[in-house]
């Protein structure tokens, strides 16, 4: 049975570039009909916090990602939290101790800077030049009586590491430039290396999908997997995504964290399918696709070993894509906390009136990419205008005079205001003034909401009503009628 895993450091929010890598994981989980396990890298106490690991659950299962296996849910191979695995690495390592795979190092950090700095002014690699491996046991006793804190490193075989990356095809390692690593820290803490290792080895896991930042760690890691007498799972290195300045992707690109994207309103399925377009395009290459149709026909294989680079504007076109054809009901539960907050809903939800915010929800979501944009998009509903004076100027002209009196008159004799009839009031104006297209829709678009753009002009009438759309117009009138 495939078994993959994805294993957050919560140090900090899930970011849309982490967020993808657990994606394809759980994507590639789904394809083999295997399991997707979440295990929680929180051996960095220092940094890593609670609160960011509730959060990332939470952010994972709004995205619609579910696992098997984790802290949250149980499993066979349990605990998934590393802070909890800690004698497990701590029997394992004394193993290692005992069977001359590893040893104690009494190196200081302050010593260590030392070498690597003459190192780097020399020209030689800043490795560790692996003094401790080969202290005699005289050596060896001083500094145990002396009960200095020490670290615990692994001997690092001087062997050229070959594997088959799934994407990133044949990767060797020459391991004579690398110094002997350290596998437990002087405060008996498990090292990033030997922790996943021994997680991997222990948790069954059958692929290892992460980002090809760790590409240079993964030799470290098949040698600890020997050590372990274990096979080492099979790797598939993720292209990383960057900006359009193509350095890695940060907030400073406009990407935010799982969280922000939610908080803006962005749907889920908007957000998954972009994340999946990052590195990876359908056989059809249609960029807007559900998960459930393309699970059959995921390959990890043919990921792009290239970067790939994280464009806003798509997702935002994604994102509208995903609301215009989204449930109305769903759109408006989620506006409604947006529009409390702005004052243009009552915080008394039996208060709403529903079907107006529906309709108004209707008319604004053609030009939203997210839902707390229904602020901006619907204000022409709640709030009063505010006309530039530009747009005031252009009102009082001749020909907008002759088009607004016209509809206002329109707007007196009529009873409803449904699309029809709306369209059957412009006819009329138009083969009055002989004023057509722009020249007939800006006047009253302008005058109805203060503003060029938005949603369809009809659409703005209905949900106005008669008497708002009277209102309006009379003000910009320069002969009052
Ligand atoms: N905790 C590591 C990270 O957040 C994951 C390492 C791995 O997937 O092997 O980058």
């Amino acid at each position: 049975m495939i078994r993959v895993r994805f294993a957050p450091s919560p140090t900090g929010l899930l970011h849309i570039g982490n967020a993808r890598v657990a994606v394809f994981n759980w994507l590639f989980a789904q394809r083999h009909k295997g399991a997707f396990i979440l295990r929680i890298e929180d051996t960095d106490v220092a940094r890593s916090d609670k609160k960011y690991i509730t959060q990332l659950i939470e952010d994972l299962h709004w995205l619609g990602l579910s696992w098997q296996e984790g802290p949250d849910v149980g499993g066979n191979y349990g605990p998934y939290l590393q802070s909890e695995r800690q004698h497990i690495y701590s029997d394992i390592c004394q193993k290692f101790l005992n069977e001359e795979l590893a040893y104690r190092c009494y190196c200081t950090p302050e010593e260590l800077e030392e070498r690597r700095k003459i190192a780097r002014l020399t020209g030689k690699p800043p490795r560790y030049d692996n003094r401790c491996r080969i202290l005699t046991d005289k050596q060896k006793r001083a500094f145990e009586e002396s009960g200095l804190p020490y670290t615990i490193r692994f001997k690092v075989p001087e062997e050229i590491i070959v594997f088959e990356d799934l994407i990133r095809g044949t990767c060797q390692f020459d391991m004579s430039l690398t110094g002997d690593f350290v596998i437990m820290r002087s405060d008996r803490t498990p090292s990033f290396h030997f922790a996943v290792t021994v997680d991997d080895t222990l948790m069954q896991i059958t692929h290892v999908i992460r980002g090809e930042d760790h590409l240079s760690n993964t030799p470290c890691h098949i040698l600890l997997f020997h050590a372990l007498k274990q096979k080492p799972p099979q790797f598939a290195h993720l292209s990383l995504t960057m900006g359009t300045d193509h350095t890695l992707l940060s907030k400073r690109h406009g990407a935010f964290s799982l969280s922000e994207y939610r908080k803006l309103g962005y749907l889920p399925e908007a957000i998954l399918n972009y994340m999946m377009l990052l590195g990876w395009s359908p056989r059809d290459k249609k960029e807007k696709f559900r998960v459930e149709d393309i699970v059959e026909t995921f390959e990890i294989g043919v990921m792009s070993k290239a970067s790939s680079i994280f464009d806003q504007q798509k997702l935002d076109w994604l994102g509208g894509q995903y609301i215009r054809e989204a449930d109305l009901d769903r759109l408006m539960n989620l506006a409604i906390p947006y529009l409390q907050t702005a004052g243009f809903t009552p915080t008394d939800e039996n208060k709403i009136d529903k079907t107006r915010l529906k309709l108004i929800i209707d008319a604004a979501r053609s030009n939203m990419s997210c839902m707390s944009q229904i602020v901006e998009e619907s204000n022409i509903f709640f709030k009063d205008l505010v006309v530039s004076e530009t747009h005031a100027a252009f009102l009082s002209s001749e020909i907008s005079q002759s088009v607004l009196v016209l509809f206002y008159r329109e707007l007196q004799k009529a009873t409803v205001l449904s699309p029809q009839n709306f369209k059957e009031i412009l006819t009329i104006i138009q083969k009055e003034t002989k004023i057509g297209g722009k020249g007939l829709y800006l006047p009253i678009r302008l005058a109805l909401t203060g503003r060029e753009h938005g949603p369809e002009l009809h659409s703005i009438a209905r949900i106005l009503g008669i008497e708002t759309c009277k209102i309006r117009v009379e003000r910009f009138l320069v002969k009052k009628i």
